[in-house]
């Protein structure tokens, strides 16, 4: 159904070795091993086709680099740990598609912004360490997955934890206050939007009321912030509204 709704491409997996750059040999071993359904966290069921379905999610991430473009891929990244599967996450897309942009297109700092209303904690896990890759994220908190909360951060990981109910103008101040003084201080050579749309007033899985219209202007908000831009779907669970909340996005990234 989000498919039917845009004119797209179709990506091609990423390699083994582009996506052992953000995750361990064993975990990914016991992933393309899996040969029937099997429960890898209490949210997270994969089976004999998830790997490479998840290789083909982080694939469709690199092509967005390249193109400047939107993967619309399942399933989602931004809580996949190094080793293991988390929240409906097999594979870090985001984060594959970070270190592809350093390691084979020789972009230097690269700024990943995370509007899911979930907070990324694989992201922020895999590039805690790492000052050449800024993470910010926007998120409903207390909630899933209980990290994020105030005060934790670093010089590169930027937090900003928001309460239940908050809608569009909420966002956009804490985006103005927080989000672009952040990244623009970092000043990237590509951001990179984990683009989440369960923060959606409809959505079944949480509790906030940002709408289309906010959602377009966060894109538009975004792509201001660095000279290249792309994005890649994370959280949206209303199948009805996913396609219409994509298209805002879209516009407001080209605007
Ligand atoms: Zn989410």
């Amino acid at each position: 159904m989000l498919l039917d709704a845009f004119e797209v491409v179709e990506g091609s997996p990423a390699s083994r070795e582009q996506v052992e750059r953000c995750h361990a040999p064993g975990y990914l071993d016991r992933l393309e091993s899996l040969e029937v359904p099997t429960m890898l966290d209490p949210d997270t069921v994969a089976s004999e086709t998830s790997y490479e379905a998840a290789l083909l999610a982080a694939g469709c991430a690199l092509a967005a680099v390249d193109r400047g473009g939107f993967a619309l891929v399942r399933p989602p990244g931004h809580h996949a740990l190094p080793g293991r599967a988390m929240g409906f996450c097999l594979v870090d897309n985001v984060a594959v598609a970070a270190r592809y942009a350093q390691a084979e297109l020789e972009l230097g700092r690269v700024a990943i912004l995370d509007w899911d209303v979930h907070h990324g904690n694989g992201t922020q896990d895999i590039f805690w360490d790492d000052p050449s890759v800024l993470f910010v994220s926007l998120h409903q908190w207390p909630f899933y997955p209980g990290t994020g909360g105030p005060g934790e951060e670093n010089e590169t990981t930027v937090n900003v934890p928001l309460p239940a109910g908050s809608g569009d103008e909420d966002y956009l101040l804490a985006f103005d206050e927080r989000v672009a003084p952040a990244v623009r201080a970092f000043e990237p050579e590509l951001l990179l939007v984990s683009a989440g749309f369960d923060a959606h007033v409809d959505d079944p899985l949480a509790g906030m009321h940002v709408t289309a219209g906010g959602f377009r202007e966060l894109a538009r908000r975004s792509a201001a912030l660095a000279p290249r831009v792309a994005a890649v779907l994370e959280g949206g669970y209303d199948p009805r509204t996913l396609p219409v909340l994509v298209g805002a996005a879209l516009e407001g990234f080209r605007e």
